[in-house]
């Protein structure tokens, strides 16, 4: 390895010339903030969704997945004294939502292969204040979500998708935010499979919670309102019908959405490719790959995450260290929630109660996978998977 070439970093976005153009074309248009471009992205995120759907889905463009994902539970009426499920294995924002809103969140395990959220943990962990689940496609491969919706209809509970990782990412050849959720949150974060930047999507075929959402995502504001008891509504009057947040998308970051979700497939397709370079060059190393999706189903890989078998006679830190040394960055997904202060103290939590997450997390590192990469940076990394297991 020379140590002539420059660091490879964990992720990098792909701006093209037409994001840029289009950017510099809202800058020049004198409408920076939410506006027409934010429009044509939700309408536009919505035609892509409903090639698969049935025509009823709702898209509410928003400043980050985790404002998505807020707004969604907001609509749902989940507030204090109520109970939230998901994963410990994820993003703080997955949880902290629950918080925001006075819920409390119960942590599971996940499924040791998939590291989705784990079936029968969900089952066991519902109590008569459970109100809902929110299940992560981790890594952008689908959760069990034929079980989380059978076990959500069984015992009246609500689910809300964090789909952060999974666009686009089929279950069943049916896409990522067009299942029978009551919600669906996509991030457009620099690192995810298509960026904004900031951005999120929230996708609902509930159109009052679509409607709480809109008029939440911006102060609570209600133009609607005024237009039932008057036929002509002068445009400065408005009416605020609840503390709402500020969580609308800008027309600068939509501009951006535009083009990367035109993108999306090619995207995909060089993602899929990487991964199955990296599957067949790993192939028979003490490594656990990470699954495929089932045949004729998508996987977004969002993430390449390797784990280091039992037998591979190195630590994790290691491991991400000789990485480093040969200018590879790479990453964890994720230190569990269970393990961060907040959440521990909280509920009290013992790693014990989470031993497929835990040890997970002691073996796991993240390798770099964007389309950015070229195939002589794929090559670079493989060669040095394999220098560092020695
Ligand atoms: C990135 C991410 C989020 C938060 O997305 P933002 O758009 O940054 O708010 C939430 N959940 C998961 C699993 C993520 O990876």
């Amino acid at each position: 390895m020379s140590a002539e070439l420059p660091f490879l970093p964990f992720a990098l976005p792909e701006i093209g010339e037409e994001e840029i153009a289009e950017v510099v074309d809202t800058l020049r248009s004198g409408w920076v903030t939410t506006g027409p471009k934010a429009k044509r992205f939700e309408q536009a995120f919505a035609e892509f969704l409903n090639q698969y759907g049935d025509g009823q889905i709702e898209c509410i463009a928003v400043n980050s997945a985790t404002a998505g994902l807020h707004l969604a539970l907001e609509a749902l009426g989940i507030g204090p004294g109520d109970e939230v499920i998901t994963t410990t294995h994820t993003f703080t924002a997955t949880a902290e939502v629950a918080r925001y809103l006075g819920a409390d969140v119960v942590l599971v395990d996940v499924d040791p292969n998939t590291l989705n959220i784990k079936i029968d943990e969900i089952e066991a962990a519902i109590t008569p204040r459970t109100k809902a689940i929110i299940p992560v496609h981790y890594a952008g491969l689908a959760a069990d979500m034929l079980a989380i919706l059978d076990i959500a209809r069984k015992h009246g509970l609500k689910v809300v998708e964090d789909a952060a990782h999974a666009l686009p990412t089929t279950l069943e050849k049916e896409l990522i935010g067009t299942l029978g959720s009551n919600a669906t949150v996509f991030s457009f974060y620099a690192n995810k499979t298509m960026t904004t930047g900031e951005g999120g999507m929230l996708v609902t075929r509930d159109a009052e919670l679509a409607q709480r959402a809109r008029v939440m995502r911006l102060h609570g504001i209600n133009r609607d309102a005024f237009d039932r008891f008057t036929a002509k509504k002068p445009s400065w009057y408005y009416e605020i019908v609840a503390p709402g947040f500020k969580y609308n998308l800008t027309d600068i970051a939509a501009a951006l959405g535009l083009h990367q979700l035109k993108r999306l497939p090619a995207f995909q397709a060089r993602r899929e490719q990487i991964a199955r370079a990296y599957h067949e060059a790993f192939a028979g190393l003490p490594l656990i790959l990470p699954p495929c999706a089932p045949d004729g189903d998508v996987h977004s890989w969002h993430l390449y995450v390797l784990r280091l078998a039992d037998d591979a006679g190195i630590t994790r830190d290691e491991f991400i260290e000789r990485m480093y040394a040969q200018g590879i960055g790479c990453s964890v997904h994720y230190v569990p929630l269970h393990q961060h202060p907040y959440w521990r103290e909280r509920y009290g939590l013992k790693a014990e109660r989470f031993p497929h997450s835990q040890k997970v997390y002691e073996t796991t590192v993240s390798i770099p996978l964007y389309t950015a990469m070229s195939d002589a940076d794929v090559a670079r990394v493989i060669a040095a998977v394999r220098q560092a297991l020695g």
